[in-house]
């Protein structure tokens, strides 16, 4: 198959209606086949359309720090037993020197380190953002908020873009998840002061391909070489799966055995987390 350059990925998704955009993208360049430049291509092509790009810089779990037992919350999504790196302590987190979790692709790792990107302060689900607002969209980031500012590109009326990827790369059906009433599950993490910080962290999402017949009709599709592009609006995205997960709370397990498509289904962590309650 003949190399793939900007001007045809950007013909691409100004196809899709993508132009002037502000966008979410996730993706997988291998999908493409061969792009000339790689990565670098996607990602100008992406700003030579769009007015806004944000996408996931997520680090996970590295800073994982296990509080007390009389702070760590039933259905919590995990097994304290084993899900903490207990002999290795936990560094501080500081997003300056965080890498990007190599599930997040090549295309936003190369992102990140593009001119012009900023990133936002969490030490689980950090996001990058480009464009026009962008250091809004990177700013003041809560801990206790893992997708805010994918939230503001929604009211914003951004879009989702799937370059080669499905369902269970968007994250934005964990905001639909929270919507439906399921309480994020709970992490920690060391701030730059060595102190102990409730992370609020999005759940499993192996299984969001099996939430697409109910929101087809809002994606519109094209081609680019051997990638498949999927798009569609963020707001009515989380509109229309909201209801979906509240009535049908097993739909997007992954399977029968994992822990955190178990306790979302049931509601989330209970209990309050207790260092919430600190003074700052
Ligand atoms: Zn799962």
């Amino acid at each position: 198959m003949e190399a793939l350059g900007a001007e045809r990925i950007a013909s691409g998704l100004s196809q899709l209606g993508l132009r002037g955009k502000r966008v979410v993208v996730h993706s997988s360049l291998r999908s493409f086949g061969h792009v000339e430049g790689g990565a670098e291509t996607v990602i100008s092509a992406l700003q030579s359309v769009c007015r806004t790009v944000l996408m996931p810089g997520f680090q996970c779990a590295a800073n994982n720090v296990l509080p007390p037992p009389e702070q760590r919350p039933q259905q919590n999504g995990c097994d304290y037993a084993i899900h903490f790196n207990l002999r290795q302590p936990p560094e501080p987190f500081d997003v300056e020197k965080a890498p990007i979790h190599p599930q997040m692709g090549s295309i936003s790792q190369t992102f990140a380190r593009s001119t012009g990107v900023y990133r936002s302060d969490h030490p689980w689900h950090s996001w990058l953002a480009w464009g026009e607002d962008a250091p809004d969209y990177a700013r003041d980031h809560p801990w206790e908020s893992a997708n805010q500012p994918l939230e503001r590109l929604a009211a914003a009326g951004g879009w989702v873009v799937l370059l080669g990827v499905t369902l269970v790369s968007c994250t934005t059906i964990h905001v639909a998840e929270e919507r439906a009433g399921r309480r994020p599950f709970i992490r920690w993490a060391l701030d730059r002061q060595g102190r102990v910080r409730v992370v609020r962290v999005c759940g499993c999402g192996k299984g969001f391909d099996q939430l697409y017949p109910y929101c087809q009709t809002l994606f519109r599709e094209t081609w680019i070489g051997s990638a498949r592009i999927l798009a569609a609006p963020l707001a009515e995205l989380i509109e229309r799966l909201t209801p979906v997960i509240r009535e049908h709370p097993n739909i997007i397990r992954c399977s029968d055995t994992c822990l955190r498509c178990q306790d979302a289904a049931l509601g989330g962590p209970i209990g309050k987390p207790v260092l919430e309650q600190l003074p700052k």
